[in-house]
């Protein structure tokens, strides 16, 4: 039925996305099959997977030589500044599975009294739900619509649960979440708000994840959870692809990621790989580093260690509940990337991670959250040490919008009814 009454509004990239040309099978976009990140075994693209038959994250490859046939720089700037204007490189085959809240390009702010002269901050507060999960949950969802799945479940310490509870209802499907018991409260309220189904588990994220595996049978539903599904990761690129569209195809000499799960930095190194095979980059990486919090290393402690994977660290906390993450199941990846690109991983204590948010909120104006002044906090410490100088180019992302996080209580109060000492103000 037709609307009564239409209001004219702007087209949203979705409605532009789907007034693309049809796609023939296949032809909208490049994917040829999903790969085992650890044996390369190929599984076949367009069916429900989760981990690959060997237990290991699935990676989606393409047909990079056709992409850079088809899909030229020059035509980027006539699309809208969102995440779709990637789509090519991205696995969603219909445009019209496209579950979109908005997922806008975020700034990349140029800051000049934070150390060096070319530290910028990538603000991820600015996507839908104010994290840049939305970047990976979007992704997830929408090919869980392509593949005809219903009803979601996922582990989380908060911002994952609130996209994929958005994102879902978006669609009309079902979500179950699962938070550790000190999940923010702002989180919990916002995912049921957006009508999840979500409980407090108490446990870290590593057990909701136990409940969310063992209910797959019972309960029907499929497993989100980072890295167990294929396309969260691909969401999640788009950071790659975006800070190097911003730079004019030029990399940072580094990159501070605070690292949890480490989907944003895999997507990353995964992002600059494609870029390079396309011709759109050279060879030139930004050394990848791994914020971590000192209450919970486990990717540092493996780092120093040679190790190849991480082991489970017991006891984890830290105020940075994004990266308070004991194991990961793609721990590999990120060491791997790390160390192909030269780069390192380092821990901040949490009384760091509360000092650099009031450097940057006072020096910048720029309010971070906890895990994003995390990179600030292990920034300045990589000064001091000399792993990273003055003179690098970086990139601290901030994955969250401050707001959603607690602040410092204000106590001066004024009395109108008293005279003002103007004075004692200033
Ligand atoms: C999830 C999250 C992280 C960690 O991101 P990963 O890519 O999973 O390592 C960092 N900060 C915030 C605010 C998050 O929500």
């Amino acid at each position: 039925m037709q609307p009564i009454c239409q209001l004219e509004v702007e087209p949203s990239a979705t409605d532009d996305n789907r007034a693309m040309k049809p796609p023939e099978a296949g032809q909208s976009t490049f994917v040829t099959h999903l790969e085992c990140s650890k044996t390369g075994e190929r599984h076949e693209a367009g069916q429900v997977h989760g981990l690959s038959r060997a237990g290991a994250p699935l990676l989606v490859r393409y047909d990079l030589g056709a992409l850079s046939e088809t899909l030229k720089i020059a035509d980027l700037a006539m699309r809208p500044p969102d995440i779709w204007r990637y789509r090519e490189m991205l696995p969603v085959r219909n445009p019209e599975n496209i579950v979109s809240l908005g997922e806008t390009m975020t700034p990349l702010l140029h800051t000049s009294r934070l150390g060096g002269k070319n530290v910028f901050i990538k603000d991820e507060g600015r996507l839908p739900t104010g994290s840049f999960k939305a970047r990976g949950l979007c992704m997830a969802v929408s090919m869980a619509k392509e593949l005809g799945l219903s009803r979601l479940a996922i582990p989380t310490n908060g911002n994952a649960g609130a996209a994929m509870a958005a994102y879902a209802r978006r669609a009309g499907m079902e979500a179950f979440v699962f938070c550790p018991d000190d999940t923010p409260e702002i989180n919990m309220r916002e995912i049921a708000l957006q009508g999840a189904k979500v409980w407090r588990v108490n446990g870290l994220i590593t057990d909701c994840g136990k409940i969310v595996r063992q209910g797959i049978n019972p309960a029907g539903w499929f497993d989100a959870s980072t890295l167990k599904e294929p396309y969260r990761i691909e969401g999640k690129k788009t950071m790659g692809l975006e800070l190097a569209e911003q730079l004019g195809w030029q990399l940072p000499d580094a990159i501070f990621y605070p690292t949890g799960g480490g989907t944003g930095l895999i997507g990353m190194v995964k992002a600059f790989d494609e870029l390079e095979e396309i011709g759109w980059i050279g060879s030139k990486r930004p050394r990848m580093i791994a914020v971590q919090a000192s209450g919970c290393a486990p990717i540092v402690k493996a780092f120093e260690s040679g190790a190849d994977h991480a082991e489970f660290w017991e006891d984890a906390r830290t105020v940075a509940a994004g990266i308070r993450v004991p194991a990961a199941m793609g721990d590999f990846l990120i060491l791997e990337g790390i160390r192909k690109t030269g780069g390192f991983a380092t821990a901040v204590d949490d009384s760091a991670i509360d000092d650099a948010r009031r450097q940057v909120a006072n020096l910048e104006g720029i309010l971070l959250c906890p895990e994003g002044a995390a990179t600030y906090a292990a920034y300045l410490k990589e000064l001091k040490k000399g792993r990273i100088t003055r003179k690098d180019s970086v990139i601290l992302f901030n994955c969250a919008t401050g707001l959603k996080y607690p602040m410092p209580a204000v106590d001066d109060s004024l009395d109108h009814n008293q005279p003002v000492d103007y004075q004692a103000l200033i």
